[in-house]
């Protein structure tokens, strides 16, 4: 083969008069006259004009090795959008490598391809500018984080795929053991459970890239197995590992964008609840929730005598119609809410609603005082449990207002102070927010055993978990955790794990802690997402090379697939006929 000289895309003027060999793949070819054709030859650089000899066969996505003298192109033919435009290659021979066949699709940005098309020619979607962009970013967001967590002094420790179930929530993705017939590793969640052991074993500030399989539905921000940066560091509480974790982001961001991010603001769950009824509030806009309960204290319509009145106020938004308002109303109740309340306010204060001869004239004045509302605007006003109303409007406010994710910049956010318990299961029994390794608000570590059977005190009870939120999506999250065996034991009690079940599932962990385990916290993102979010695209499969489609399937390599029954055979396993 020909040796490669130079790559297409970093070809300019000042390589003029140069002979140069490029290889790449056959791009486009144009006809020029019967003697000559042009082709845009690519590579990873770009793409560069070759001036060929008309008859050579050369098709498209044909491998290549292109020689000849780079020159100045004709006056007019000059290509601006183009890096390489104002150059082309002449005087040519050419060397095929390898023909293609015909493409099942053209590798062109302006052409939409299905996506199940792309995924299972993959190999040939990765050449796209696109995914060539993507990957590329991917890999200078990954790389810059690893430099911060290094200079921030993080080891990196590579943790087990093969391991016993670690309790993140989410359903395991088990493999048979063959030498154990009958048992079964599960895939890492998380490395939550090693990174821990790794603070008792005196590492101090670990890190890890890592790999972790959860067995959910996939949605557009989610896929089965997803990376991580996760960390754990000892002897420091939850504003230590934020400041970490800023840092890390904060690199990342200004690798791609060349600049740093200002600091990232933190709220408490309480607030971010209240303001946007969401744990993950977007903030890249307003319709924030207003506080009514008080204005409509002494309400002698029905649908307000309720423990919480919430609404958000639509700027312009009066001149929706009937007919919207309605489909909307549907909608708020296919969530769950008795119904919603709209007033339109006019001019001098008057307001239109379908409720407005129940509302007094004082209310209306405090509704219009506390939302700051003014004519062309429209309020929404929910009544209902305070979790109710804040869900719903929370809800509303998104489907309102919300941004495409890709715009409006970047919004960090920080939400600590996580409730150590997010329900109370049909049982009675607490579900935790985070996890059970969680540390609870420093105030409630001493009442955790009189909280038992007590749903309001244990959904009172704060936790020391923090989130990290980019324009609505999360992020990630963390906590300090618990490195105390009796607050332990007192955690999974109400949890209802018994000592046994606890010894079973986690007697590894409770046992290293029972010798001298440091306090200590950590955290875990999500890189895929933030890598989309700085790629522009709404997909996290944009930014993954061999992603999995909607429905968990690869069209590519066709997993899952059956196996052999001789490989059953050997793990000791017997398949049941499909369920219905
Ligand atoms: N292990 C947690 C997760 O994967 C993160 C953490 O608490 O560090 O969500």
């Amino acid at each position: 083969m020909t040796t490669r000289t130079d790559y297409c895309g970093r070809l300019d003027t000042s390589d003029v008069g140069r002979v140069v060999t490029v290889c790449g793949w056959v791009a486009r070819r144009r006809e020029h006259g019967e003697h000559l054709a042009f082709i845009d030859l690519r590579d990873r650089t770009g793409v560069v004009q070759c001036v060929v000899d008309g008859a050579a066969d050369l098709r498209n996505e044909y491998v290549v090795a292109v020689t000849g003298t780079v020159r100045e192109r004709p006056e007019g033919t000059v290509n601006p959008e183009l890096a390489t435009g104002r150059v082309e290659i002449g005087d040519t021979t050419v060397e095929i490598l390898n023909p293609s066949d015909p493409l099942p699709f053209q590798i062109d940005s302006r052409v939409e391809v299905d996506e199940t098309i792309r995924i299972r020619h993959r190999y040939l979607d990765l050449r796209s500018e696109r995914m060539q962009r993507n990957m590329r970013l991917r890999a200078r967001v990954n790389s810059a984080i690893r430099r911060a967590m290094e200079a921030q002094e993080f080891v990196e420790i590579e943790t087990p795929m093969l391991i016993a179930s670690t309790p993140e929530g989410a359903r395991d993705f088990v493999v048979p053991s063959r030498l154990q017939p009958g048992s079964f590793y599960a895939l890492p969640q998380s490395p939550q459970l090693f990174k821990q052991l790794c603070m008792v074993g005196g590492i101090d500030r670990y890190f890890q890239l890592a790999r972790c399989l959860r067995d959910e539905d996939l949605r557009a921000d989610r896929q089965f197995e997803f990376i991580q940066l996760d960390m754990e560091m000892s002897f420091a509480d939850g504003a230590d590992v934020r400041a970490v974790i800023s840092e890390a982001v904060a690199a990342a961001v200004e690798e791609v964008t060349g600049t740093r991010p200002p600091s990232f603001p933190e709220i408490t769950w309480q607030e971010a609840m209240e303001r946007f009824g969401s744990d993950k509030p977007d903030t890249r806009f307003g319709m924030e929730l207003v506080e009514l309960t008080e204005v409509f204290a002494d309400t002698g319509f029905n649908a307000f005598k309720a423990p919480s009145v919430k609404g958000i106020r639509v700027p312009g938004g009066a001149s929706l119609g009937r007919n919207k308002l309605d489909q909307l109303t549907d909608r708020v109740k296919s969530w769950g809410a008795k119904g919603l309340v709209w007033i339109k306010v006019g001019d001098a204060g008057q307001v239109t609603s379908p409720v407005a001869k129940f509302l007094s004239e004082t209310e209306v004045a405090g509704l219009l005082a506390a939302t700051g509302a003014e004519a062309g605007d429209i309020i929404y006003l929910v009544a209902d449990e305070w979790r109710t109303v804040v869900r719903i409007l929370g809800l509303l406010r998104l489907e309102l207002g919300r941004p495409p994710v890709t715009e409006g910049g970047l919004d960090f956010l920080w939400v600590t102070d996580f409730p150590l318990f997010e329900d109370i299961d049909e049982n009675g029994t607490p579900v935790s927010a985070h996890h059970p390794f969680t540390m609870p608000g420093a105030e409630y570590v001493d009442g955790l055993a009189e909280a038992a059977g007590d749903p309001e005190k244990l959904l009172a009870m704060t936790s020391q978990a923090y989130d990290l939120v980019l324009n609505g999506w999360e992020l990630g999250s963390g906590s300090v955790r618990v490195h105390r065996a009796d607050i332990q034991n007192a955690i999974f009690s109400l949890l209802g794990i018994g000592p046994e079940e606890a010894q079973a599932k986690f007697g590894f962990l409770l046992d290293a802690f029972r010798y001298g385990a440091p306090p200590h916290a950590g955290f875990a993102f999500g890189i895929d997402r933030v890598v989309a979010i700085l790629a522009g695209e709404e997909n996290i499969r944009e930014v993954i090379a061999f992603p999995k489609t909607q429905s968990g399937a690869d069209p590519l390599t066709h997993a899952p697939t059956p196996i052999d029954p001789a490989q059953l055979d050997e793990l000791g396993l017997r398949l049941l006929p499909p369920k219905s």
